[in-house]
């Protein structure tokens, strides 16, 4: 699926809708340059999973986890109780994801595992993800390529 957005609230408003069609068990995978738009869609993705919380960029921390509300009274089987938000822009080493637990997180079926920069180390592609592809084609003007694997 590919859509162009023309300023970054349409860019939240299409994270807000795909973050609702999201669960547990997926991991999404945000490529693209600087500014081409990858936090203000998950902005918005968190707020489709009823995340209220202000999202702001995880960089120098390389991961900011959100529980979900409400999420552990579900019955539903994929639930969906926690998003990770993970930025590896300025992580240095492969061992750091290791040190953050990146690997657990992947391996989580209750959780959503979002990733800015995945490209940087190489990590294993898991079987259930999206593949997101942000390209700035103007100043406000973004185009979004999302595939879903398994
Ligand atoms: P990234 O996480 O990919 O580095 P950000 O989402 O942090 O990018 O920043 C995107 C920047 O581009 C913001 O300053 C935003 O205001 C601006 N912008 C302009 N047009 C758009 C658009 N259509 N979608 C998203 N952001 C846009
Ligand atoms: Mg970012």
């Amino acid at each position: 699926m590919e859509l162009l957005t023309n300023n970054d609230g349409e860019t939240r408003k299409a994270g807000e809708e795909f973050g609702k069609t999201l669960s547990g068990g997926y991991s999404v995978f945000l490529y693209g340059n600087l500014g081409a738009g990858k936090t203000t869609f998950m902005q918005g993705l968190a707020r489709g999973l009823g995340i209220t919380h202000r999202i702001i960029s995880p960089t120098f921390i390389i991961v900011r986890s959100y529980e979900i509300p409400g999420s552990h009274d579900s019955q539903q089987v994929q639930v969906i109780q926690k998003l990770y938000h993970v930025d590896l822009y300025r992580t240095q080493t492969r061992r750091d994801l290791e040190g953050v637990g990146l690997f657990d997180m992947l391996n989580d079926e209750y959780a959503v595992v979002a990733i800015e920069w995945p490209e940087k180390f190489g990590i294993p592609l898991p079987e259930k993800r999206y593949d997101i592809y942000f390209e700035t084609l103007n100043e406000n003007t973004r185009k979004i390529k999302i595939e879903k694997y398994g």
